[in-house]
């Protein structure tokens, strides 16, 4: 079982009371990692912003499957989390992850949650097509 990649792949109804499931199911995904806490909750953050994400903007508050992919590489201390939803999709990807933008106009977004994700990982890729969908792909390394 050497230079093996270890993955799970999840599906949950795009509720907000799934996300605290989303972050521990990392949480104790990534533990073979053996990560520090810091590490933990990095990812937790990072995963929840993104699942926030699918969520409240994908789908709008309406129903939907937000799909993750964890994958770790032991070996090489990484950890992948892929968050993906077949919502809305975003038009200008590079303008949605500058810090402080939102199209949320209730104020009660502050735009903040790309930074979050880029500040907590060590890359942030965004892959995403108007009306078909986005997907998030995120990597830390651990015990660096
Ligand atoms: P905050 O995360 O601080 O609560 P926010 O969600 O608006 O505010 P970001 O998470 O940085 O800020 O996202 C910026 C913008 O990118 C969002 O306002 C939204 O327009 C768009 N966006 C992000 N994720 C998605 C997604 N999964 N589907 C559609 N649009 C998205
Ligand atoms: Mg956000």
């Amino acid at each position: 079982m050497e230079n093996c990649r270890e993955h799970i792949r999840l599906e949950i109804d795009s509720l907000s009371s799934n996300e605290e499931f989303a972050r521990v199911v990392t949480a104790v995904f990534m533990s073979r990692l053996n990560p520090t806490l810091e590490e933990v909750d990095d990812v937790k953050t990072a995963v929840s912003e993104a699942v926030t994400n699918a969520i409240i903007h994908g789908y709008q508050g309406g129903e939907g499957i937000v799909s993750m992919d964890i994958t770790a590489e032991p070996e090489e201390g990484i950890l992948t989390v892929c968050v993906g939803d077949k919502g809305t999709g975003i038009r200008d990807i590079k303008k949605a992850m500058e810090p402080m933008y939102t199209t949320d106009t209730t104020g009660e977004r502050s735009g903040m949650g790309f930074s979050f994700m880029e500040a907590f990982m060590d890359q942030v890729e965004v892959e995403s097509e108007p009306g078909k969908g986005t997907a998030v792909t995120m990597k830390k390394f651990i015990g660096r």
